[in-house]
């Protein structure tokens, strides 16, 4: 029967796409993101003739995919568990977390000194698989990791979906100096927000605006500098290029990683000050404190405890 042979024929999905094994995060299927990275029967075929170990693991892949990273490594980036900050997204070490205000909870930076941003929401924690993924696009060049990455962004910003009272919000990408940009070829930030903006029921409520911020100084390395020496470091830094697509405008401001807050809340501190109403942030990666029940608490919590008296 004719009708019989066009269900065959017809059936959806390509074989490669139905054979995949599904990765979730979070309930959502990550085949569809890992899918849409493989493009062109060339560089599948490329895949198959010659294949590579995970780059992370450096188990032997057996699926098709631009991205060289196997799925078990994907699988284990998880989204952040237990209680965090509820502005700056920061783990909340017992002692500080009132178990009472559920959802209101902030840690001792954010009870002290409100941030120029509205809130903070990230994906998973700095460290791990998702660390080095994020070094592949970065510092590796592998950019099929920016949509991978898109992913969990998306998955953080559904954190906000409350907050906005636009729409669409303006995203605005962390930009890199020129000059990095041109070694770099690409911004991992704007890279993975275009990405993300792929992902379904995003595209109506966000728009990108990549050229609002322009950075006009390279910043040296923040490693080892005191807060307030970090934020002197990085005061001048970023320029709002374009205020006038910001003016009362509700902002997503994206980057890669958030680990002291300090290049965040410049660029939120600039954007508010050229006519934004309100910024939120959101980042695939975070630097947190240690786990409650690590080895590390004590040191976790002098440290906090030492940042407190000093801000005082
Ligand atoms: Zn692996
Ligand atoms: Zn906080």
């Amino acid at each position: 029967m004719g009708g019989h042979w066009r269900f065959v024929f017809s059936s959806s999905g390509d074989p490669i796409r139905a054979a995949g094994t599904k990765v979730a995060i979070r309930g959502k299927s990550l085949l569809s993101i890992l899918a849409s990275s493989m493009s062109g029967v060339g560089e599948s075929l490329f895949a198959t003739l010659f294949p590579s170990d995970c780059r992370l693991c450096g188990t032997p892949l057996t699926n098709i995919s631009r991205l060289p990273v196997c799925q078990r490594c994907l699988f284990d980036m998880r989204p952040i568990a237990g209680g965090v900050c509820s502005i700056c997204g920061e783990r909340l070490l017992s002692r500080y977390a009132p178990t009472s205000e559920q959802g209101g909870a902030r840690c001792g930076l954010c009870r002290r000194l409100e941030p120029p941003f509205a809130k903070a929401v990230a994906y998973g924690s700095y460290d791990g698989g998702l660390r080095e993924l994020i070094h592949l696009l970065k510092y590796d060049g592998v950019r099929p990791a920016a949509a991978v990455l898109a992913g969990m962004l998306a998955d953080a910003i559904a954190g906000l979906d409350s907050c906005w009272t636009q729409r669409p919000a303006v995203i605005v990408p962390v930009p890199l100096h020129a000059r990095k940009r041109r070694q770099r070829g690409f911004n991992q930030s704007e890279l993975i927000c275009r990405e993300a903006l792929k992902v379904k029921g995003l595209t109506d409520r966000m728009a990108l605006h990549a050229g609002v911020l322009e950075r006009h100084q390279e910043t040296q390395s923040q490693t080892g500098l005191t807060r307030h020496q970090r934020r002197e470091n990085i005061r001048g830094a970023f320029l709002v290029a374009r205020p006038q697509e910001i003016a009362a405008r509700e902002i997503l401001l994206v980057d890669d990683v958030f680990t002291t807050g300090t290049t965040v809340s410049e660029c939120a501190r600039i954007l508010r000050r050229a006519g934004a109403s309100k910024v939120y942030v959101a980042t695939v990666a975070r630097t947190l404190k240690m786990e409650v029940k690590g080895i590390g608490l004590p040191d976790a919590l002098e440290e906090e405890e030492q940042t407190m008296a000093a801000a005082r």
